[in-house]
């Protein structure tokens, strides 16, 4: 029986701001999107607020004055980089790591329950991430990934659970299931669960209990797949997931460690193609392309290098050309000789909606036409599995300055941004 985790960090972005500003902990802060538009992360002070996620930042204004709320512009810089060391601490703590998001890893724990608590086991992950990188997060474990995340749902509602939430045992399944509703089931949504609920399903045990064929026959296949998860019959493979809605995470340990600057090309060029096409099938463009590479944490006898980077685009993209062209050229600047690589990632991330494409006022070249349409030729030959096509020319790009006028310095990223200790 396989056993995952699912490891969330708290208030992420929030959290990682605040970790250079611990004078600012107890005050509500909350991070706004691109452009400085709507509030996408809140501390616990700032939901006492009453502050919503994704509320435009005109809506909060009088909120924002009348308690002095402190607002920080997006700086994914910032995230990405955080994000990456939460991410190799817990590649050292579990045999296997799979990361869904920016701020969410599935764990492999299979074979581990015999080893002792898997509770226990939790709240030492836990306390590592938090003491080695200083982000709090919460761990949910169970039999398929759609029950970790409940239990992952559990684990943050409820503190007195110290973060951790064992949901192996089946009764106890159904009792958090029983209080849950059924919107908040991992891939069930709103506008689903609004459906379900009319036709008497209101909370995730009557999902549960709902009969599968029905289910694919008046929903879809994807929701029978959520019906046999949360019944404890894992559904969706370990390494590989419903694509999440705000980053795409294409990453792999290699099978032999690479130490050529060509192989990794070839590496971060395909996983960018994967990425890029998820990404078109989502309807998105990114703004932001993260790399990341990392040598065996495990094996000490060898030098270790691990490094990330990001850049913002100038114009938010989903084609394949531009994404791993970026995606090169970022890797050439973190790349190191002499080291024995094990794992390396893309990350895509600030999306918009490709039907409103982003042109800048004073855009000299428009965004080409025929793009979308090379772009659907190569997912279609793609899709036939009989190769891949792959793209790997060089060029520029520049990057895209947005409005953020509270934003933090790149800590960890930037040597003129290192923070200053009197
Ligand atoms: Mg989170």
């Amino acid at each position: 029986m396989p056993i995952y985790a699912l490891c969330d960090m708290n208030s992420f972005y929030v959290s990682a701001e605040l970790l250079f500003r611990p004078d600012l902990v107890d005050k509500p802060c909350i991070v706004l999107s691109n452009n400085d538009g709507c509030a996408v992360a809140r501390n616990a002070p700032a939901k006492a607020l009453g502050i919503k996620m994704g509320a435009p930042r005109f809506e909060i204004e009088e909120i924002i004055q009348d308690h002095g709320v402190i607002t920080f512009s997006s700086n994914y810089t910032l995230y990405a980089d955080i994000s990456n060391r939460v991410m190799t601490t817990l590649e050292r703590l579990a045999p296997s790591v799979f990361i869904y998001s920016i701020d969410e890893a599935f764990l492999d724990l299979s074979g581990m329950e015999n080893l002792g608590s898997l509770a226990s086991y939790g709240r030492s992950v836990v306390d590592t991430v938090k003491r080695e990188v200083g982000i709090p997060c919460c761990l949910g474990i169970s039999t398929t990934k759609t029950l970790a995340k409940l239990a992952n749902q559990g684990a943050k509602k409820y503190p007195k659970t110290g973060g951790v939430v064992d949901l192996t045992d089946p009764q106890r399944q159904r009792r958090l299931m029983a209080i849950t509703d059924v919107g908040d089931v991992w891939g069930v949504g709103r506008r689903i669960g609004k459906r379900l609920k009319a036709l008497g399903i209101s909370t995730a045990l009557d999902l549960a209990d709902a009969n599968p064929a029905w289910i694919r026959k008046h929903f879809s296949v994807v929701l029978e797949r959520t019906v046999r998860e949360l019944n404890g019959i894992a559904c969706i493979p370990f390494d590989d997931n419903p694509p999440h809605k705000k980053q795409i995470f294409v990453s792999r340990s290699f099978g032999q460690r690479i130490t050529q600057l060509s192989d990794m090309r070839q590496a971060i060029s395909s996983y960018m193609t994967k990425a890029a096409e998820n990404l078109r099938n989502e309807g998105m463009n990114a703004g932001m392309v993260t790399v990341f590479l990392r040598t065996n944490v495990f094996n000490q006898n060898q030098p270790q290098y691990s490094n990330n980077v990001s850049r913002t685009l100038m114009h938010p993209s989903s084609d394949t050309r531009v994404l791993v062209t970026v995606a090169n050229e970022l890797l050439s600047s973190i790349w190191k000789r002499g080291y024995a690589f094990m794992k390396a990632g893309v990350m895509l991330s600030d999306f918009y909606e490709q039907s409103i494409s982003q042109q800048g006022l004073f855009d000299v070249a428009p965004i080409d036409s025929r793009s979308t349409q090379l772009m659907a030729t190569l997912d279609k030959i793609n899709r036939q599995k009989k190769g891949q096509v792959v793209f790997a020319r060089d060029g520029v790009s520049q990057s895209w300055q947005m409005k953020r006028e509270n934003l933090s310095p790149c800590y960890t990223t930037r040597w003129s941004d290192l923070p200053k200790v009197r």
